[in-house]
């Protein structure tokens, strides 16, 4: 088969899957090839994205107003209690601050936050101008911290300074900013770190997780509170959903505080069972092990009839997959497996190379695998390899429909759960009715 033309700076971050796996693997976790429209969101936009759903943190953007258009609608992350944030703060730095400085005014801007509303914590993120003019948010933070005794804790995160995943990393040193200050009391529990209760799905991983006997300390951050943080050093083990953007906070936490973690997956039915199981044997729990095989057992009995069903109407279809995290990409290739659906194309934002290496063990021979990529090379090897579906984020929605194929939201703007069993079923229905839906024959006729 003819392969698609790319870039050349591009060609290395991309791999036609050979037979068994060729363990040259492909260029990923690095910044992306100049004049490819990557489909990454800046540094600034990867820290916000991380920290947001704490929700009585207040969160001031340094910076010109347009950085604030990144708010809570991003990542429509679910509260059960407060709601702040949902608000955005900006110092909605103008000409004259970038030629005078704007230092007196995040001064001004954290001094109103600071009496009108008493928080406990705020985080001030640092935008690409501030890291041009060089202001000292540091020590601003530093002097508001003292002054009015709560948490200001200053996010470098320029959006030049990087990629995506460097904003990952600075939310990450933020957090632990914060708790890094605290004495662990009796450890007892787990922390989930990487789910930002989308849809409530941190509501549905907890209750499992209750449902076995073992406590949640702390989520990070999904519906998680300055308090509830705070608590996180007396956890036996963190738990790390979204590799992508929680294992580095995972392994400071380790060699900082000796918390241990595993990655876990709650996205299908093989995922989510394993991650049980292998929580409960990570805490040496014989009596959570045991209910977490009967629990899942169960469940999974439940969804049989169900899926069979389903199954009929799917079997034979081709899916591309891009996401923004290896750990969901890989899920979702188990969930399409399980559907009788063939991952033909599949790619990640920030997937690093060990993500890569199982992506390649469980996907079929000339699969497109693709890091970073952008909408041409998306829209080309979806062409070429015919794919009836395509699972990603809001920015891909619109080019999945030029295309006249199938969509599923996977991202931070989708309004129902998909993890854990509950997740199955709306996954499933989801899939079924996008993909089989009668529009896309008659767009085919005319495209
Ligand atoms: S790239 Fe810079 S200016 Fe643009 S949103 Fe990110 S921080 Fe703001």
């Amino acid at each position: 088969m003819e392969k698609t033309s790319v870039l050349d700076e591009r060609k290395d971050f991309i791999l036609y899957k050979q037979d068994g796996c060729n363990g040259n693997g492909m260029k990923c976790d690095a910044n992306s090839v100049s004049g490819s429209v990557s489909q990454r969101a800046c540094v600034y936009c990867g820290a916000r994205v991380v920290l947001n759903p704490i929700t009585d943190a207040f969160h001031i953007v340094h910076g010109p107003i347009g950085c604030a258009s990144y708010t809570w609608d991003i990542r429509g992350s679910l509260s059960s209690g407060e709601d702040l944030y949902r608000n955005s703060f900006s110092t909605d730095l103008r000409e004259q601050d970038i030629i005078f400085g704007g230092e007196k005014k995040l001064t001004a801007a954290i001094e109103e936050i600071a009496e009108k509303y008493h928080p406990k914590l705020i985080f001030v993120y640092a935008t690409c101008i501030v890291g041009v003019i060089g202001d000292d948010v540091e020590a601003v933070c530093k002097m508001m911290s003292n002054k009015y005794n709560m948490s200001v804790i200053p996010v470098k995160s320029p959006g030049f300074s990087g990629n995506k995943s460097v904003g990952y990393k600075m939310a990450c040193n933020a957090i632990m900013d914060l708790i890094s200050k605290q004495k662990p009391a009796e450890k007892k529990g787990v922390n989930i770190l990487g789910d930002f209760n989308l849809a409530g799905e941190m509501w549905i991983i907890k209750d499992y997780l209750k449902k076995i006997g073992i406590p949640v300390v702390a989520a990070f951050t999904g519906d998680s509170c300055y308090e509830s943080l705070m608590k996180s050093p007396n956890a036996e083990l963190n738990i790390v959903q979204c590799a992508g953007s929680s294992t580095y906070l995972a392994n400071r936490m380790e060699e900082e505080m000796g918390i241990p973690y595993i990655k876990v997956s709650f996205f299908g039915i093989e995922d989510t069972t394993s991650s049980l199981i292998r929580i409960a044997e990570a805490l040496k729990d014989e009596e959570a092990r045991r209910k977490a095989i009967q629990f899942t057992e169960t469940e999974t009995k439940k969804l049989e009839d169900f899926l069979s069903k389903y199954r009929r109407n799917l079997e034979g279809k081709k899916a591309a997959i891009y996401v923004g995290g290896g750990f969901k990409a890989i899920s979702l290739i188990r969930q399409f497996k399980s559907l009788g659906l063939e991952t033909v194309v599949v790619g990640t934002q920030t997937g690093k190379k060990d993500d890569y290496e199982v992506i390649e063990s469980l996907v079929n021979k000339d699969t497109v695998i693709l890091d970073d990529t952008n909408p041409a090379e998306l829209e080309k090897f979806m062409k070429e390899k015919g794919a009836d579906i395509l699972v990603g984020g809001v920015k891909e929605r619109p080019l999945a429909y030029k295309l006249g194929i199938a969509f599923c939201d996977h991202n931070h703007e989708r309004k129902h759960p998909l993890c854990g069993f509950d997740g199955v079923i709306n996954f499933t229905k989801e899939i079924n009715m996008s993909i089989n839906n009668p529009v896309w024959k008659y767009l085919q006729e005319v495209l």
